[in-house]
């Protein structure tokens, strides 16, 4: 096996066989206080690919804050071929105001690749991509729904990309979705490099969701082994993942007040109601119907919306009935009920 080599990360050299903790300095706040994006650099013994695993472009999306914490203290790591270049908090301004934004009102994930000379966004985007995403051979971009939605655990990758989609069907989230990629996201820029990024969604923005960050650590560990970065490893619960064909929206046909929700990975069938809509008296009801059959992949969680509002997230899949099968044995898998020991031994620490 081949020797790793030294790599430098935010001028600071990290040698084969160490680990070593890089602020990368960002605009300061006005207060002159400075800020820095910090970041691990695990460099492994042995020769590998570089990857990255970034949380928190939308700086409110805190689920991947924690798995990259937890990712941090697994013993595995020690036997890791090539380099993990682990960035729990990419948008710092938006982490601390509790934002998905930048200061100046942008959306990172609309600003990539970025420029040193633009807005703070594209700074901070330019930042990110030359010290971090352009070094690595492939990453996974870690998110959750907007605030107030949940999305089960699921990667989106680029559609067609054929390596990415093996990756992202390693990862073993139960849904996997191909999309388009959407100018100014950190995926599109770097597919334009030729770097495959996984964007894990799962859980809902400032709140930590402990079957999402089970899933999510186990899914990096997984795809690390995938790509030859980790030694294998055997799974007793092999849990697969599926490929929706399709997703789609349903919105709310009138504003109101919105009850008897379906639930976050349930099948639904077409015409199916998938919650009521009524008013604070109680004197119209309204169903909302599920235009396709498939899975409840997202939904809105407060009770009150207005006509037009996104409520659910519908993912359409060639067999609804074995994508079913698979959501129920994931969320058997990962249940936190489960305890300590079966984790211990689905993420091999
Ligand atoms: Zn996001």
């Amino acid at each position: 096996m081949n020797k790793n080599q030294a790599i430098t990360i935010g001028g600071l050299r990290t040698t084969p066989g160490a680990r070593r903790n890089v602020d990368l300095p960002i605009a300061d706040l006005y207060t002159s206080t400075s800020l820095h994006m910090p970041l691990q650099v695990v460099c492994g013994r042995h020769a590998g690919p570089t990857a990255f695993v970034s949380a928190a472009v939308h700086g409110d999306e805190i689920n991947g804050v924690e798995i990259v914490r937890r990712l941090l203290g697994i013993k595995a790591l020690d036997k890791l071929r090539g380099n993990l270049l682990l960035v729990p908090v990419v948008n710092v301004h938006g982490f601390l105001d509790r934002s998905r934004y930048l200061p100046d009102r942008r959306d990172l994930n609309r600003s990539f690749p970025g420029s040193a000379t633009g807005s703070i966004a594209a700074r901070l985007a330019h930042t990110f991509t030359e010290e971090v995403a352009f070094r690595a051979d492939f990453g996974i971009d870690l998110h959750t729904g907007a605030l107030d939605r949940s999305n089960l655990p699921q990667v989106r990758v680029t559609r067609g990309d054929a390596e990415a989609e093996r990756l992202a069907m390693a990862f073993g989230a139960p849904v996997v979705v191909g999309a388009a990629d959407r100018e100014g996201s950190l995926r599109s820029a770097a597919a334009e490099k030729g770097i495959p990024v996984l964007v894990y969604e799962a859980g809902e923005a400032l709140r930590f969701d402990e079957l999402s960050i089970r899933a999510g650590v186990r899914g990096i560990l997984r795809v690390l082994r995938a790509r030859g970065m980790l030694p294998g490893h055997k799974e007793k619960a092999i849990n697969g993942s599926v490929m929706a064909s399709a997703t789609t929206w349903v919105r709310a046909p009138e504003s109101g007040i919105v009850t008897q929700r379906g639930a976050l990975g349930r099948r639904v069938k077409k015409g199916e109601r998938l919650a009521v809509v009524t008013d604070p008296l109680g004197t119209r009801e309204e169903a909302v119907l599920s235009p396709i059959s498939g899975i409840i992949i997202g939904r809105y969680n407060l009770p009150l919306a207005h006509e037009g509002d996104a409520l659910f997230h519908i993912a359409r899949f060639d067999s609804v009935k074995v994508a079913e099968d698979v959501v129920e044995e994931f969320a058997t898998t990962h249940d936190p009920a489960l305890g300590r020991a079966v984790e211990t031994e689905l993420i091999g620490t």
